[in-house]
């Protein structure tokens, strides 16, 4: 316990360096530190124009030799990864037993009771307190809860885990307070150009710059003659390189761009340096030395100390770009060097993806980490959502892939029996992924495929009950309303920006919900900001955006922990406290079912326990 506590205290450290200044700023947390609730928003915090929605910073796939694959699949397999289901004896005194508290069981009646206990890593018995005394023996390891609640642990159905610890290291932070101007991103670079070799590839990334302005090339070139540079927003899906980076991967006024990729150019059109979707940032990232397997490795094992402290117990990486980096996950569950449970998915994002999702892929699972699917990015952030009519964004009529090759794709990959997750920004993204999964569960209707829809930022009425008739997931994160529900109104509209992110109308229409981070593609990562988030939907500027879709405490956090297992074929075994289910719970300072609302985001966690085991205590 001791390690596991000195570890997270040194990985908060880190992540304050990690996400600069920023967090400081505007997140909130958990854990000992007490953190300013994230309301209200400085005046100099100017809304981004642009949504965040998604990091994907992995330059093209490395050809390094591929592991062989060790199942053969059919078109009608039954998924080799399934979740591994806890068998274990419950009989005998309780390991521990947590009394005398609020314990939130998030089963189907939404009981409360006192008390819970744990045997061999799994609930053994939920009751009042006096029920449970005659689990207690000689052994057991009580925790008088004095009252303070406790909960399912938190399942975060949408993060970045692995790339989180390069946000500060491999990417350095161009971020406010220090930089909030055009003159301090240039000041910044130029510091940073001043103490790097000549030629050497500067990486940065920003949150937003000058209310809302795009960097280009122009910005960079006058403070970085002499080294190539690569600065990504935080969202992941655009950014900016200098001329010399431009020259060094032979992008010209020439160079086409690539289907769903932009490479945008001014009026005589020569590129600007800016690039939007991974498949025209490919075309740039390629020549950038990537990072190692080492800091891979590292980011897998620190950062989910981070994610412990704030009541998170499993969490799934919907965005693994690389076979090898799969490899790198898989071996951290192999060695026993996960904390907190994972299922992780691979990332397709050009076409010949496909051969290496069906043939290099172990489809490996064990109680900590399993192999959960495949992960597409239909479009990207806000300013390129597909939309059925136009935004003012930078591209509305575009896919990221060719209809016709995404659904072929998706077809082959339903066919392996495992999950398909879809990123989808705009609405015609949503109704492009729907049909392609209408298409293959028809070719081939394998029982309860359970795809999912990632983000749905904005979707009809219409997607909605294709949704629910296709028993598709929504994965999903307020946040982004947070971060550029500014911006909606500008680019979507009014009417079209109601229709964000309808959490409400979800539900009502019987639409599995799944809430999550996105970590790390916004200053927020904990569990506590996401449930806020959905309850109030307010943006930078205090706005509410669409009041009518806010959730409940109850609605939200059964989203967070039942509604997460769900997205994952989980829910048999987490995601509620029911005796024989996983013993994943976290232990709340206090009562986020009846804390003041503007208190819940920065609600410590007393405890996080996995399967029995204290991973996490304040
Ligand atoms: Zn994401």
């Amino acid at each position: 316990m001791n390690h596991h506590h000195s570890a997270s205290k040194m990985d908060r450290r880190r992540f304050l360096t990690i996400l600069g200044a920023a967090l400081a700023w505007l997140a909130a947390g958990c854990g000992r530190r007490r953190l300013q609730t994230p309301t209200p928003i400085p005046p100099a915090a100017a809304p981004p124009s642009a949504t965040a929605i998604l990091p994907t910073w992995t330059p093209l796939p490395p050809p390094t030799p591929a592991p062989k694959p060790t199942f053969t699949l059919s078109p009608t397999a039954t998924p080799v990864s399934v979740p591994i289901a806890p068998t274990a004896s419950l009989e005998g005194p309780a390991d521990m037993a947590l009394i005398n508290g609020k314990v939130i069981t998030v089963n189907s009646t939404d009981a409360i009771v006192q008390a819970v206990t744990i045997k061999n890593g799994l609930i053994q018995a939920v009751g009042t307190t006096d029920e449970l005394r005659s689990r207690i023996g000689a052994s057991t390891q009580v925790v008088d809860l004095q009252g303070k609640a406790v909960t399912p642990g938190l399942i975060d159905p949408h993060n970045h885990l692995q790339v989180m610890g390069l946000m500060g290291t491999y990417f350095l932070p161009f971020l406010p307070p220090e930089v909030k101007t055009m003159q301090d991103f240039q000041k910044k670079l130029a510091e940073v150009a001043a103490k790097t070799p000549k030629g050497e590839w500067i990486k940065g990334y920003y949150l937003v710059v000058a209310e809302g302005r795009v960097p280009n090339r122009q910005d960079l070139d006058p403070v970085s003659p002499e080294h190539p540079v690569w600065i990504m927003q935080q969202g992941g899906h655009f950014g900016a390189a200098n001329s010399l980076a431009l020259k060094i991967a032979g992008i010209t006024a020439q160079t086409p761009n690539p289907t769903g990729g932009i490479i945008e150019r001014d009026a005589s059109g020569e590129p600007t340096g800016v690039f939007y979707n991974h498949r025209a940032m490919d075309l740039l990232r390629r020549y950038i030395p990537p990072w190692t397997p080492e800091m891979t490795r590292e980011n897998i094992i620190s950062t989910q100390a981070l994610f412990a402290a704030c009541g998170v117990t499993s969490f799934q990486d919907n965005n693994v770009r690389g076979t090898d980096t799969i490899g790198l996950y898989l071996d951290a569950g192999k060695q026993g060097k996960m904390l907190l449970r994972s299922a992780v998915y691979y990332t397709l994002e050009w076409p010949q993806d496909l051969n290496r999702a069906l043939k290099e892929l172990e489809h490996y699972a064990d109680p900590f980490m399993r192999l959960a699917g495949f992960k597409f990015l239909i479009d990207g952030q806000a300013p390129t959502a597909y939309c059925h009519e136009p935004h003012n964004g930078i591209s509305w009529n575009t896919s990221t892939w060719d209809p016709q090759s995404f659904k072929n794709a998706v077809r082959a990959l339903h066919d392996t029996g495992l999950q398909i997750c879809v990123h989808c920004a705009g609405d015609a993204a949503t109704d492009l992924t729907l049909d392609a999964y209408e298409e293959a569960m028809n070719a081939n209707p394998r029982p309860d495929p359970r795809h999912r829809i990632e983000h749905a930022v904005i979707t009809t009425p219409e997607a909605t009950r294709r949704i629910k008739d296709l028993g598709v997931v929504v994965s999903t994160q307020p946040q982004f309303i947070r971060l550029g529900g500014d911006a909606y109104a500008r680019l979507f509209g009014e009417e079209r920006m109601l229709r964000t992110i309808v959490t409400r109308e979800w539900l009502d229409n019987g639409v599995h919900l799944a809430l999550g981070s996105d970590a790390p593609t916004t200053p927020w990562y904990t569990p506590q900001v996401t449930l806020w988030g959905a309850m109030t939907r307010v943006s930078y500027s205090g706005k509410v955006i669409g009041a009518e879709q806010r959730l409940t405490i109850q609605e939200a956090l059964r989203a967070h922990t039942m509604g997460a297992a769900y997205a994952a074929h989980e829910e048999t075994i987490k995601g509620s406290i029911e005796v024989g289910k996983l013993a994943d719970l976290a232990v709340w300072a206090e009562d986020p079912y009846s804390a003041p609302l503007q208190r819940l985001p920065s609600i410590p966690i007393a405890m996080t326990i996995v399967g029995g085991k204290v991973v996490y205590q304040a």
